[in-house]
């Protein structure tokens, strides 16, 4: 392809004012002031219908460029976000509330370049299957159709990604239904996306579950890549069940840490602070329960408590912050709830607890819990926020019984001086991903997906990129 784009080029103000309904809309506020920030059209099914129908008619041309004119396309795109960066990452910031700074706004648009380039890369070679006496049968991956994306709001933009870049390279279009909270980030993105892909192959349409229900059911969608909470999965495959949707579902978890008795307390105090409390711990794979063992507990309650208090938290335009605001306030109402119960049962607060009531904003300060039961609901229920459980075990059996507990299973991690031994307690937890000495690092190149209700389906490298394809044996 020797096709050459104009690279668009927008500020935050220019960016916003694209994307900006020409008459009417529902106000976005800034969760950290309650300023308003801008304006979201809210079409309704039919227009949902009308996008559907154009990404129908289109697929097949987009189909037709083929995997190396597609793959190019999709670096262009991801040379596009990265000319654009600081004004999406402007506006993310002050949608979904994350600081620009720390693993939060400028790294989360960073991903989508990097999550595009890598998909764009990827080989999908024909695999021979069975070549003797004359008879060869090859596996291929056709495109699907079209494709419905649902999103939800805690990475509005690194998620959609996750969700069309495969999709595309594979040769589908894309229709997505952003987050209520949070559809001004992803309108922003497919604009600067949009601005090198052909008409009708990629499209949003904000709106709420009513939109969001009719993609899932709707005839001419083939598959949905659905990210949200475990809840919103299940009816997606009761509304998905009639048209015998494929599906990937990333849902829910609450992922469990294991601190083995060998492990320095010192030295994993802050990578155990940034797995449970990246994105103010509004992330799927965080670090949600941890277990430590009785011969360190204390030490690592020490340890984390250090690090966790000097991590300024506040409005996430100011370049000192690297934690924010809960992006809305049923979230804010979630964690307030669960932590007054831990509160209330008796725990020790090593850190927070208390809100500050009379501010703008929906802030949640920095909270660690420890000496709580492993039946306390801040343990089993999902926090999705700025506080975390810390949970003493006396054997490594109790720890992964304790882990295994819950019925979900998106990631796990375990903690040690001794990565064997801490394979080994790896390998008998129920979830996903686990990692060692780390909680939470995806990359593009290695496939991720839930265990137990945390979902099912693979995302990212070449395992993820054939779940947007219909496998096809030719066999003669
Ligand atoms: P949510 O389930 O409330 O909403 C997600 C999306 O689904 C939204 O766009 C919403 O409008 C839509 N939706 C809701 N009900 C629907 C229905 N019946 N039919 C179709 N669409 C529907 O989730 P949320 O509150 O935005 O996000 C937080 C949850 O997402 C947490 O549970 C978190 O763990 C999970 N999550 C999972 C992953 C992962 O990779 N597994 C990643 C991020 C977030």
């Amino acid at each position: 392809m020797t096709t050459t784009f104009e690279t668009v080029s927008f500020t935050y103000e220019s960016l916003l004012e694209a994307i900006q309904p020409a008459s009417g809309g529902r106000p976005i506020n800034d969760p950290a002031t309650g300023q308003q920030i801008g304006l979201v059209a809210e079409p309704g099914v039919a227009e949902l219908d009308d996008a559907i129908h154009a990404a129908h008619a289109a697929q097949r041309g987009w189909a037709a460029r083929g995997h190396e004119e597609r793959s190019e396309l999709l670096t262009l795109a991801a040379d596009a976000i990265e000319a654009n960066a600081e004004a999406l990452a402007q506006l993310l910031s002050r949608e979904q509330g994350k600081p620009l700074n720390g693993p939060n706004a400028r790294f989360e648009v960073g991903a989508c370049s990097a999550w595009l380039r890598a998909t764009a890369s990827f080989t999908l070679d024909v695999e021979t299957i069975v070549e003797e006496n004359g008879t060869l049968a090859e596996l291929f991956y056709r495109p699907l159709g079209v494709v419905g994306a649902i999103g939800p709001w805690n990475w509005p933009m690194m998620i959609s990604v996750w969700q069309l870049a495969p999709a595309l390279r594979m040769g589908n279009t894309v229709v997505i239904k952003p987050s209520s909270m949070t559809p001004l980030s992803v309108l922003a993105l497919v604009e600067v996306i949009n601005s090198i892909l052909p008409a009708d192959v990629l499209a949003v349409i904000p709106g709420g579950r009513d939109v969001g229900e009719r993609l899932a059911a709707h005839e001419d969608i083939a598959k949905v890549m659905f990210t949200g909470s475990t809840a919103a999965g299940k009816a997606i495959i009761r509304s998905s069940a009639d048209t015998v949707k494929r599906l990937t579902l990333e849902l829910g978890g609450n992922d469990a840490g294991i601190v083995l008795p060998d492990a320095d307390p010192d030295a994993i105090a802050e990578d155990l602070f940034w797995g449970a409390f990246i994105n103010t711990g509004q992330t799927c794979a965080a670090l949600k329960r941890l277990y430590v063992h009785e011969d360190i507990y204390e030490e690592v309650c020490e340890a984390l408590t250090a690090v966790a208090k000097n991590m300024p938290m506040g409005i996430g335009l100011d370049e000192n912050n690297v934690l924010g605001p809960l992006q809305n306030k049923a979230q804010f109402d979630v964690v307030a709830r669960l932590v007054e119960a831990a509160k209330e049962s008796g725990a020790r607060v090593l850190l927070g607890g208390e809100p500050e009531v009379d501010q703008p904003g929906f802030f949640y300060p920095t909270t660690l819990i420890a000496d709580i039961d492993n039946q306390n609901p801040l343990v089993i229920e999902e926090q999705f926020g700025p506080a975390l459980p810390i949970i003493k075990y006396s054997s490594i059996d109790e720890a992964i019984k304790m882990a295994n507990s819950l019925d979900v299973g998106l990631g796990a991690s375990v903690w040690s001086s001794n990565k064997d031994s801490a394979r080994e307690v790896a390998a008998r937890i129920e979830a996903g991903t686990v990692w060692i000495n780390k909680h939470g690092a995806v990359d593009p190149r290695v496939p991720f997906g839930g265990a137990k209700q945390s979902g099912y389906g693979l995302e990212f490298g070449v395992e993820g990129l054939k779940q947007l394809g219909a496998p096809q044996i030719i066999n003669g």
